[in-house]
């Protein structure tokens, strides 16, 4: 994880390499100090129940101000962040900062999502991260999910630890973008998740999401389907049996201030 230098080790050089490396040490350093300085911010997107499209919670993702490049979506940068172990404060910061925002929403924004890396959750001592997280946010931790990949989930040692200690919290796992990992069926039904979002690439394959829905379903696990941009899919999810849904038919993510749920203060929290 640690690797995060531009000349670790490469062996094969290809033209433009070099060039590259500094960029992405340059990216690092960047992203450091936009961590140090606040620059990060969490939109929400709405989690919608698919029988009467009522809210019943939001997913926290993250953004960058970067000073010279804008609004940064997690695709420039989480993996980086990933490689070079700055996940590890980014993923603290994006926790903290989105347990305190759902509990200053109040109960009625439901759950509260947020995603969790691999890095994270192989740090012995995460789960303990999240207990105070919650203990000084005051969320009560059956509002808070954990999302989780199934890469991360097939980890042992501590990863499952941390993976039961957080589900002893009261809080839940969620497994993300099912059917884009490479587990097998029998590492996903030994899992004790509590929700199965289907990928949003599967939304339109009623083979695919009606086989996740049944094993979802076998496991006792809830589900949402990501990325519905239209009645007509939402309609198609529903019929299936999915219980919620996510995307930009509902809402796209936004600022905090941009949500209103109607036991919450209009107070706008600066995140
Ligand atoms: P994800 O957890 O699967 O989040 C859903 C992504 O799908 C979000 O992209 C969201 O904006 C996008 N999306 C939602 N509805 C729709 C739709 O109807 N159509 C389409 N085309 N896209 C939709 P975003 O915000 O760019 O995040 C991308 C990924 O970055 C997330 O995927 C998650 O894996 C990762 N990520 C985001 N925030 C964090 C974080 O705080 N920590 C970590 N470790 N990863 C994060
Ligand atoms: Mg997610
Ligand atoms: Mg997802
Ligand atoms: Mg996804």
């Amino acid at each position: 994880e640690a690797k995060a230098g531009a000349g670790g080790g490469h062996r094969h050089f290809r033209p433009g390499m070099e060039a590259r490396g500094v960029e992405r040490s340059r990216l690092i350093d960047a992203l450091a100090a936009g961590i140090e300085q606040d620059q990060l911010t969490v939109y929400y997107q709405p989690v919608v129940r698919l029988s009467d499209h009522r809210v019943t919670g939001v997913e926290a993702l993250v953004r960058w101000r970067h000073p010279a490049q804008g609004l940064l979506g997690p695709q420039a940068f989480i993996e980086v962040a990933e490689e070079s172990g700055l996940i590890v404060p980014l993923g603290r910061w994006v926790l903290r900062h989105a347990a305190r925002q759902a509990a200053a929403w109040g109960p009625d924004a439901g759950t509260i999502s947020v995603n969790v890396s691999g890095v994270q959750l192989r740090t012995a001592g995460f789960a303990d991260e999240v207990a105070a997280v919650l203990r000084e946010t005051g969320l009560p931790a059956q509002r808070l999910i954990v999302e989780i990949t199934e890469t991360v989930a097939v980890g042992g040692g501590p990863t499952a630890q941390n993976l039961t200690a957080i589900r002893d919290l009261g809080a839940r796992l969620s497994l993300d973008d099912f059917g884009t990992g490479s587990s097998t069926l029998t590492t996903v039904a030994r899992l004790t998740v509590d929700q199965i979002k289907l990928d949003r690439s599967f939304v339109d394959s009623p083979v695919i999401a009606g086989a996740v829905l049944h094993l979802a379903r076998g496991i006792g696990a809830d589900t949402v389907a990501e990325g519905v941009e239209t009645l007509d899919q939402a309609a198609r999810l529903r019929a299936l049996g999915f219980e919620r849904a996510q995307g930009y038919l509902f809402g796209r993510p936004g600022p905090a201030a941009d949500l209103r749920f109607p036991g919450s203060t209009a107070e706008r929290t600066r995140s």
